[in-house]
């Protein structure tokens, strides 16, 4: 393949991130457009695991509870969390996954706000984030209920009946941006909650959840965080609500003193009471391994270059691409854009599976999305242009018809 031009290489030539991606075990040959979907892996992410699963659980055993204090490790990555996401250490914590925490704070919420019977969510955001809503409600027997907005009329249908507002950040299909601050202005002028699901914006946008007031927050810890697949999920809870939130999961590691054994349960101290059971100690590790790696650089250079990145990727698909029936599905402003770039094209999914054969890896989402994730610690810029060089070959040579790419596959 052509090299990048001038341009494309004085732009990696010059990125103060470049040094980043060689803290990454990438494979050569490949251009990894989907860390938005599952992070890649952190060179010290592996070292860690390794010396975890040798040393910590296979000499310390037991011992490394308190030893290598695992016990104290969900706080511990949480406080890191929060340092990338604009909350104070003391409110967040990592935990269970992202569906299991939406479900802990939706119930949360529907107590902090009794008398209120509504859940606002935007039609056609993420399905778990609607599902563990219908969930939530149902174990509500009938006191609360799902109202589905579309996004356009959303923020006009939170009224006096509505306890809480559940909204994606960064929407996964087309990657547009919520103003957190003004959505969650809106919902307290009502006297509602905002939880807001981080999945897409945690390591990729400068979220300053205390700067807007936010209530409530989960998100997701093996895409932009890169702490590997299913790694834990994290929650936030504002302080001012923490003495009166309770979880309707009350396993005994959110207890005041786990380890008084008592009969009853009491909810301990801060946001540390929505935990629930034994953390996953090999994940966790991973987890926090891998946030060291990106609290090493500033969250806002990490948001311009994913800006930038995105801004690339949309012109060079645009120039050379023009003609085949691709349609911009994203933002263009790249302020109102999550880290990915969509395009629609009713023959998407083969078009995807042909990219992917050809090294270059990006998602598709249904019924005709492409999906490209841009991780500014990893990805260059000769990265976006190869990617583009790729998909205009597939395109022009129609290699995307072969009949083998039109098999779906169990996961997308
Ligand atoms: C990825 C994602 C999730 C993932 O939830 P899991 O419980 O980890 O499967 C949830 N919400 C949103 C918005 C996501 O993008």
């Amino acid at each position: 393949m052509d090299q990048p031009p001038p341009d494309v290489a004085a732009l990696d030539e010059s990125d103060p991130l470049a040094a980043q991606r060689a803290k990454f075990s990438l494979p050569d040959g490949i251009v990894y457009l989907d860390g938005n979907s599952l992070g890649a892996l952190p060179v010290a992410a592996m070292e860690r695991v390794a010396r975890v699963v040798r040393r910590e659980w296979g000499e310390g055993l037991i011992r490394s509870w308190n030893a290598h204090d695992w016990i104290g490790l969900p706080g511990r990555v949480g406080a890191k969390i929060a340092g990338l996401i604009g909350a104070g250490p003391g409110e967040v914590v990592a935990a269970d996954s992202t569906s299991v925490n939406l479900f802990k704070l939706i119930a949360a919420a529907m107590a902090l706000r009794p008398g209120r019977s509504e859940i606002v969510g935007e039609l056609g955001n993420f399905p778990t984030d609607l599902y563990m809503i219908e969930g939530a409600s149902w174990f509500s027997a009938g006191r609360h209920r799902l109202r589905g907005c579309a996004a356009a009329d959303l923020v006009a249908a939170i009224d006096d009946q509505t306890a809480l507002v559940v909204l994606s950040q960064v929407h996964y299909k087309t990657g547009a941006v919520w103003d957190m601050a003004s959505v969650t202005l809106a919902a307290h002028a009502a006297g509602a909650l905002v939880l807001w699901d981080l999945s897409h914006s945690a390591g990729a946008l400068a979220v300053d959840l205390n700067a807007s007031d936010a209530d409530l927050a989960v998100g997701c810890g093996y895409k932009f965080l890169n702490g590997g697949p299913g790694a834990p999920a994290f929650l936030y809870v504002a302080s001012r609500h923490q003495e009166q939130a309770r979880t309707p999961l009350s396993g005994w590691m959110g207890h005041a003193r786990p380890f008084d054994f008592t009969d009853s349960y009491e909810a301990g101290e801060g946001v540390r009471r929505f935990l629930c059971g034994t953390p996953g100690i090999i994940g966790m590790s991973a987890l926090d391994a891998a946030l060291d790696v990106m609290l090493a650089v500033d969250i806002a250079a990490i948001q311009h270059k994913g800006r930038a990145l995105g801004d690339l990727f949309i012109a060079l698909v645009e120039q050379r691409c023009a003609g085949f029936g691709l349609e911009l599905a994203c933002p263009r402003d790249a302020s109102r854009r999550g880290s990915q770039v969509s395009f629609r094209h009713p023959h998407g999914y083969e078009i995807m599976q042909a990219l992917v054969d050809a090294g270059v890896i990006g998602d598709f989402r249904a019924p005709d999305i492409l999906r490209f994730g841009f991780a500014p610690l990893y990805i260059r810029y000769e990265d976006v242009w190869r990617a583009v060089a790729t998909l205009r070959d597939i395109l022009v040579t129609g290699a995307w018809r072969a009949p083998d790419y039109a098999v779906r596959r169990a996961v997308t």
